[in-house]
């Protein structure tokens, strides 16, 4: 078990872990002082270039100039010229593909349109911040920006070939990486869940949004599952014969739901591995197969009654909703990272957080919060009520070996 002061040094180890910062950054503000505290921020954490202007036609000018090193725009929404809606509609046609920050002082209900526009341009948003800022806010939001991935690079990379991805099922190219859950209360880590990655002979490590949906649409998410499960459970295996137990959290694609046969199938593998039901979440995100198919109704109690954790994930999103949780016999909700990753400057986030809390409280569900990416996110969800917390700011996902020695080296420092 991770003692708090471990957990705590661990944290900051890995929250400034060597992370670089900001290459090339440009700021748009036509108040010349607000633009100068923006600067100085960056100038005293080491920017490599610190970029300025005045509206958004100087803004594209210097983006233009750039040639392309801009990593992030930290951006005022009402200026003279063009404004910062306008200037993110150019910057979706320019096809900028670093991150924008938002500064605004205008009404929650403008930045949210402008948050919708951005995304609708495909325009990265780190964050919008409200006025006046506060340098931990802006620290935060630069912090996110450097750690978490490109949302667009997954869909922009290059399909999947079908036949490469049906060889490297067969030829045992999907591995698993595992990430650790922490519970709130003790700080200890009580499972992990497991998350795919195709080891590409040519790509490398290929991540899961990038081949899940491509086996779901071909038929190969039975295959695809069933590599993962093995890994997971000669993972589990592993560790308990070095007395580390962990939960295992493994995502079930809905389209496996349907198979009546498949809680049979995984409780033999399972049991036969030497471990039990009870040592498995099995994380659902619902799909039109999962309200359609009577068939996901007896395949979700079968396996709750055979002692699997029911895990529904995503919640909040479209594809995972309240009725959800009437139909079927879920043991823990996972709220959706969108809503965390917001909840700092998003009322609606925050409301999304606590009425789920509120539902899966009521309803004896444990609640797990995903993509704690802060410390202020962690505090956010905490104090919102929810058990469990995982995300990059307690660990990033990592190979079988690597949670051994998290793990171990916790336990190590916690005697010391
Ligand atoms: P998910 O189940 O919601 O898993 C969480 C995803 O968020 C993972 O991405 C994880 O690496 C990422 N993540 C964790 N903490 C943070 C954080 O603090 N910030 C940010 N920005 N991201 C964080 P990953 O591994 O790329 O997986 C993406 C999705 O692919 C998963 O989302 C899951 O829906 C699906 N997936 C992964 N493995 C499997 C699998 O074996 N079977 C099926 N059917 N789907 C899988
Ligand atoms: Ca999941
Ligand atoms: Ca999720």
């Amino acid at each position: 078990m991770l003692s708090a002061a471990v957990a705590a040094n661990s944290f900051d180890s890995i929250a400034d872990n060597g992370r670089r910062f900001v290459s090339d950054v440009l700021i748009v503000d036509d108040d010349p002082v607000l633009r100068g505290i923006t600067e100085l921020f960056f100038k005293k954490r080491g920017a490599g270039r610190i970029r300025s202007a005045g509206d958004g036609v100087e803004g594209l000018a210097a983006l233009k100039e750039a040639q392309g090193d801009v990593e992030l725009i930290v951006c005022d929404l009402n200026m003279p010229n063009l404004d910062g809606i306008q200037f993110l509609r150019h910057l979706g046609e320019a096809g900028f593909g670093g991150g924008v920050l938002l500064i605004s002082s205008d009404p929650p209900a403008v930045v949210k349109a402008a948050e919708s526009l951005a995304r609708a341009h495909r325009v990265r948003l780190v964050g919008a911040l409200r006025r006046p800022v506060k340098i931990d806010q802006l620290e935060e939001a630069v912090h996110r920006f450097l750690v978490a991935p490109d949302p667009f690079e997954a869909e922009a990379a290059e399909p999947i070939d079908i036949d490469e991805l049906t060889y490297g099922i067969a030829n045992n190219e999907i591995t698993a990486v595992y990430q650790p859950k922490l519970d709130v209360a003790t700080l200890s880590v009580r499972g992990v869940e497991a998350l795919a990655r195709w080891n590409h002979p040519h790509l490398g490590s290929v991540a899961p949004g990038r081949f899940v949906p491509t086996a779901e649409e071909f038929g190969l998410i039975g295959e695809l599952t069933e590599a993962v499960l093995s890994r997971s459970i000669a993972a589990s295996q592993r560790w308990r014969a070095r007395g580390i137990e962990l939960s295992m959290a493994v995502n079930i694609s809905s389209q496996l739901l349907a198979r009546l046969n498949f809680p049979d199938e995984l409780r033999d593998k399972v049991v036969s591995a030497g471990l039990e039901p009870r040592d498995f979440v099995l994380e659902v995100t619902e799909s039109r197969l999962l309200q359609r198919d009577p068939n996901c109704a007896e395949v979700l109690a079968r396996l709750r009654l055979m002692g699997f954790e029911l895990s529904i994930d995503d919640f909040g999103t479209g594809h995972s909703n309240i009725e959800h949780l009437r139909a079927f016999p879920f043991s823990e909700l996972k709220i959706d990272q969108s809503f965390v990753r917001h909840a700092a400057d998003d009322p609606f986030a925050r409301a999304s957080i606590d009425a789920s809390v509120s539902l899966g409280k009521n309803l004896g569900l444990r609640l797990v919060a995903e993509g704690i990416e802060t410390g202020k996110d962690w505090l956010l969800v905490t104090e919102a009520g929810v058990d469990q917390v995982q995300g990059f700011y307690i660990a990033r996902p990592m190979s079988a070996e690597a949670i051994e020695r998290w793990m171990l080296n916790a336990t190590l420092d916690d005697g010391g």
